[in-house]
């Protein structure tokens, strides 16, 4: 007997797109679960097939072959509007010239809702998001962080069962792209609503997700939490673009140790007979809290990059300079094997 697992808002089910005939698929037969509830981020560098992904979910997009379900209703070729899903575009993409009021209800504007009904839903979504008081304020004349909940009430007005956001954060200043993250996230929370997130930014994604979906050449490389795909990458890829992380060859394979759990120590300090790495310090780099060295150093492949993160106080304790000759190791628990 088949019994049904727990909610998911929508599957993706061996969905491929091809733009063209011949080429290699923009999205290549790709099988997701999202629970319904959840903060879902698809994550991977640029022309890795996100987008595509959320277009075809948004009905942007034509599905070449596989299927779409939002909560079991097979959505694939229904047209956008018929879907449950509403879009939040890249700077919110408000109407300048109308208030937040008419922002919100345009969509409702559009299917020949009267006037006075419409408004009345634009005002209650409004409140909902704290802004029941600026309903007046032409974009303009508001904060990134106002804009940033007329258009989340904007989005919200259709009904939706799910809210698709590409890349809505991108284009803002780094300090207030940090601050609407944190509301973002928030206001998911909040609503109860299924966020399924674009970025191309893994540490948007982190700060975001229930669920991070890494993507790479049209193919999903891992799904975990921000931990699990932070901590046991998958993949050689995905530790590269996670970050953080040494990939390095040892004689019993291939390993991703975080630049924050390698050790290291001064050559002819008494480590440099124990198994690790012999490396000369290429760069300091002060970071506040941290200091992160840069390394040359040998393993089992040969000469290559490393990386260590050492917290300030330790470095102050030991400090090391460009040029000095070093010995690198980690405890084996830090050590987290990859395929070859
Ligand atoms: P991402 O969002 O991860 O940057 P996209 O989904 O935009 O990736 O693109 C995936 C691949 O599909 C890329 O190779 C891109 O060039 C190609 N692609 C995207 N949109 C189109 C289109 N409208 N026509 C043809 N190829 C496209």
């Amino acid at each position: 007997m088949d019994v049904a697992p727990a909610s998911a808002a929508v599957e993706l089910v061996a969905l491929t797109k091809r733009y063209a005939h011949d080429g290699a698929p923009a999205v290549d037969g790709i099988d997701l679960r999202i629970s319904s509830g959840s903060f879902c981020c698809l994550l991977g560098p640029s022309g890795c097939g996100k987008s595509t992904t959320l277009r075809m979910i948004a009905g942007h997009e034509s599905v070449t072959t596989g299927d779409i379900l939002l909560e079991n209703r097979n959505i694939t070729t229904l047209p956008a509007a018929a879907r449950g899903t509403a879009m939040m575009f890249q700077s919110f993409a408000l109407f300048p010239h109308l208030s937040a009021l008419d922002n919100v209800a345009f969509s409702l504007k559009m299917k020949g809702v009267a006037k006075a009904d419409r408004h009345r839903r634009a005002q209650d979504l409004l409140e909902r998001v704290a802004m029941g008081h600026l309903v007046r304020r032409k974009p303009g004349e508001l904060s990134g962080g106002q804009q940033q909940r007329v258009a989340l009430a904007r989005a919200l007005i259709t009904q939706p069962r799910v809210l698709l956001l590409d890349e809505p954060l991108s284009a803002l200043d780094p300090f207030l792209r940090i601050q609407m993250r944190a509301e973002l996230r928030r206001w998911q929370k909040e609503l109860g609503l299924t966020f399924i997130h674009v970025t191309h930014s893994q540490e948007e994604a982190m700060a975001l997700a229930d669920t991070v979906v890494v993507m790479n050449q049209g193919r999903i490389e891992q799904v975990g939490t921000p931990h699990q795909v932070y901590n046991a990458p998958a993949t050689e890829f995905i530790a590269r673009f996670m970050g953080g992380h040494n990939v390095i060859d040892t004689e019993a394979g291939k390993v991703a140790v975080r630049n924050d759990h390698m050790l290291i120590a001064p050559s002819g300090a008494g480590t440099d007979a124990l198994p690790g790495l012999a490396g000369t310090v290429t760069d300091v780099e002060y970071q506040g809290t941290y200091v992160l060295l840069g390394l040359r150093a040998r393993d089992a492949a040969g000469i290559k990059d490393v990386s260590v993160m050492l917290p300030e106080a330790r470095f102050a304790d030991q400090p090391y300079s460009t040029g000095e000759a070093v010995h690198l190791s980690w405890a084996a628990g830090s050590a987290h094997a990859l395929p070859a």
